[in-house]
């Protein structure tokens, strides 16, 4: 009978290799083996799942490793809700957490966190939120709120966020538990694609209030991806003159199609000169660095007028990164930083019910959840070809 008991244990483990474990009142993915797990008895939970208490996901269990599988569908409690994922987009971060050079992402997890879905359930302390409402996902699963982040209403700089997709399980699955206060509705002339675009324009909407954009004022960005993109639309929806950078030409005709006055090829000799001429080589209000490169940090304070703001939303990765800090100092120029948003996506909710932006355009690619691995690696191996690549974990 022990015997018995035992084999049916860990053949039900081999088919279901990772528990969901409450850890102060969060869900993480762990990998457990038979004899650590306590749930695998024959009268035990697991092994009484069906189907519906499963779900698809793609489990990054390492680095550089992905795996589509069965696991059990998690169950929200308190202010949680539990979302069926329709649309995630893959972002620098999923990137950086396949390559296992994010430092919030841990492993075994579900990677994705730009999204949008419909409530499937919700748990007993939800309010305002029906099964079915389509919604857009702010990314924050969990926040301390007791630093002086949390305190001071600033709480995207928490000092310990649990953060779907990085250490708590992400989007690139069938169904994802979220904080149900974060949750935000979805314009109803939006697709969920395009909703989960909601993401990365809030982090426009944020860098755009963080410089105080205004009209007339002359914005460089540097980078034409996504963000870079954005911000250009937001920037000029404040009235912004706008000049856009870039190495790849179908991007830089994008920029043109939103607004940019000025597009510019990186690549050629005489970038900076030709940028400083839309300003008759006075340099620009705001600079947007949307890169995260070293030279093209450096390029900010070159492209700078006196006085003048430099929004650094792309990162290096690195602890220290060269900028000219004489031309800074004795210049009078601004350094700011940017960490995601903060109470921006009814901005950005509210920019797409009216129609100010277009999302459609960035969404480049489209693949279903098996491929995730495959998407992510495309998104590596080809970025000039892409601007958004989003994972549909059903076919509609
Ligand atoms: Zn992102
Ligand atoms: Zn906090």
């Amino acid at each position: 009978m022990e015997m018995l008991q035992a084999s049916i244990s860990i053949r039900t483990v081999s088919k279901l290799p990772f528990c969901y474990i409450r850890k102060s009142n969060l869900f993480s993915l762990r990998e457990v083996g038979p004899q650590l797990c306590s749930c695998t008895g024959p009268n035990s939970s697991v092994s009484r799942l069906m189907a519906k208490d499963e779900m698809d996901a793609a489990v990054c269990s390492r680095p550089m490793e992905i795996e589509v599988k069965r696991v059990p569908r998690p169950k929200p409690r308190g202010n949680e809700a539990l979302i069926e994922i329709r649309a995630a987009a893959v972002c620098r971060s999923d990137i950086s957490g396949y390559l296992g050079k994010h430092p919030l992402v841990t492993y075994p997890n579900i990677l994705g966190h730009e999204c949008s879905g419909v409530v499937a359930e919700v748990g007993p302390d939800v309010k305002g939120l029906e099964i079915g409402q389509e919604v857009a996902v702010e990314t924050f699963f969990e926040l301390c709120g007791r630093c002086p982040g949390c305190r001071s209403g600033q709480y995207n700089t928490c000092k310990s966020p649990k953060i779907i997709g990085h250490n708590v399980p992400g989007a690139f699955a069938e169904y994802m538990l979220a904080n149900a206060s974060f949750l935000h509705p979805k314009p109803s002339n939006a697709s969920f694609e395009e909703a989960a675009l909601v993401e990365p324009l809030s982090v426009a909407v944020h860098a755009v209030k963080r410089c105080g954009i205004g009209i007339g004022e002359t914005v460089a960005i540097i980078g034409a991806g996504a963000i870079g993109l954005l911000t250009l639309q937001v920037s000029k929806l404040a009235g912004a003159v706008v000049s856009v950078m870039d190495v790849v030409q179908s991007k830089l005709a994008m920029a043109k199609n939103f607004g940019a006055e000025l597009v510019v090829d990186a690549s050629s000799r005489d970038a900076i000169a030709k940028m400083l001429d839309a300003t008759s080589g006075e340099g620009y209000d705001y600079v947007v660095e949307a890169v995260g490169s070293p030279q093209t940090l450096r390029e900010t304070t070159e492209l700078a007028r006196a006085g003048g703001t430099i929004m650094c939303i792309g990162f290096t990765g690195r602890d220290v990164d060269e900028i000219s800090l004489g031309k800074i100092t004795l210049q009078e120029m601004k350094l700011l930083g940017i960490l995601g948003f903060c109470r921006d996506y009814p901005t950005s909710i509210d920019l797409i019910s009216r129609k100010r932006v277009q999302l459609k355009p960035l969404i480049t690619h489209t693949f279903s959840l098996k491929e995730t691995e495959k998407a992510i690696r495309f998104v590596i191996d080809r970025p000039a070809e892409v601007i958004r690549a989003i994972i549909k974990p059903r076919s509609d």
